[in-house]
C-alpha cells in the first residue's frame, strides 16, 4: 500500500507490501517490506507493525525501533495519510 513519509517541509510517497516473514525481533508475522531498489549495501527496509521494529534484509543492518511511527500507523490502519506538505523529489 502507499504510505506518506512526511517531514517538516515535504513528504515522500513510499510503497510497502506485507510479506510472508516472521519478525526477527518479536516473532510475529506482521512484516512489511518497502518496495523499490533498496540500499545496495544494507538491503531493503522492513517494518514490523507488531513491535515497531525496523530492519534491513538480508543483512539485519541497523535493526532498531523505527522512528517512523506514522508509517506504522498507516500500515496498521490501511489508510494513506493526507500530506500537508509538498512532495519532495
Ligand atoms: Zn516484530
Amino acid at each position: 500500500m502507499k504510505v506518506i513519509n512526511e517531514y517538516s517541509s515535504h513528504h515522500y510517497e513510499q510503497e510497502y507490501k506485507k510479506i510472508d516473514l516472521f519478525c526477527p525481533n518479536c516473532g510475529k508475522k506482521e512484516v512489511w517490506e518497502e518496495q523499490g531498489e533498496g540500499d545496495y549495501y544494507s538491503g531493503t527496509k522492513h517494518i514490523c507493525t507488531s513491535c515497531n521494529n525496523a530492519f534491513y534484509l538480508p543483512s539485519l543492518y541497523n535493526m532498531e525501533q523505527t522512528h517512523e511511527l506514522s508509517i506504522v500507523e498507516q500500515l496498521k490502519s490501511g489508510k494513506t495519510k493526507k500530506p500537508s506538505t509538498k512532495r519532495g523529489k
